[in-house]
């Protein structure tokens, strides 16, 4: 099974992608992930990632684009987290997993309102200190899915691929739904 998390900033995609890919024991890609582990390892793709992030822009596409497509040559099942982030993206995505003959099954929406989507991230920035996590750029990151990322919803919709759920709720009630979603058996 392929699956692709998608949603906004805060949404949920990453507790959760970490929770589903254990359970359906497959490779779980997470872009922001990868992209931290660059820049704590002083890599040249983490210095110039860096500079994107801070600010809450997306990094270039070509970066984006050779990065994943290096990991997507393991196992046939796999989760992806925060990839595609705009149109380009999803495009090569579809691109290379068709070429491999691993197409994507499903996108799964995280369906949840900004007012909570602000809440979440205010509150993850005093957990976690995550340097992206200030005032300013959750705003930024904000208006960036707005106008960049959120027409990839409407990509997957016109080919019958996005399966919506509620992300509001405690973090196993959605795991619960998620479970569904994919057409996973819901033990918990
Ligand atoms: P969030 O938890 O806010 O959804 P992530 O941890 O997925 O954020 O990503 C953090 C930052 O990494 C993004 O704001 C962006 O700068 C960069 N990034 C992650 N994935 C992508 C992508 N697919 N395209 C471009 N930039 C990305």
């Amino acid at each position: 099974m392929r699956i692709v998390l998608f949603g906004p900033p805060g949404a949920g995609k990453g507790t959760q992608g970490v929770r589903l890919a254990e359970k359906l024991n497959i490779t779980h890609l997470a872009t922001g992930d990868m992209l931290r582990a660059e820049v704590g390892a002083g890599s040249e793709l983490g210095k110039l990632a860096k500079q994107y992030m801070d600010r809450g822009d997306l990094v270039p596409d070509e970066v984006i684009i050779n990065m994943i497509k290096s990991r997507l040559g393991g196992g046939d099942g796999m989760l992806i987290d925060g990839f595609p982030r705009t149109l380009g993206q999803a495009e090569a995505l579809d691109a290379a997993l068709q070429e491999a003959n691993k197409p994507l099954d499903k996108c799964v929406y995280f369906k949840v309102d900004q007012d909570e989507l602000v809440k979440r991230l205010i509150n993850r920035a005093s957990e976690q200190g995550r340097s992206d996590d200030t005032p300013e750029t959750i705003s930024r990151r904000m208006d960036v899915y707005q106008q960049q990322t959120a027409p990839v919803l409407d990509y997957y919709r016109s080919s019958g691929r996005i399966v919506e759920i509620d992300g509001l709720g405690t973090p196993d009630e959605v795991f619960n739904r998620l479970i569904l979603a994919v057409g996973g058996e819901n033990k918990n």
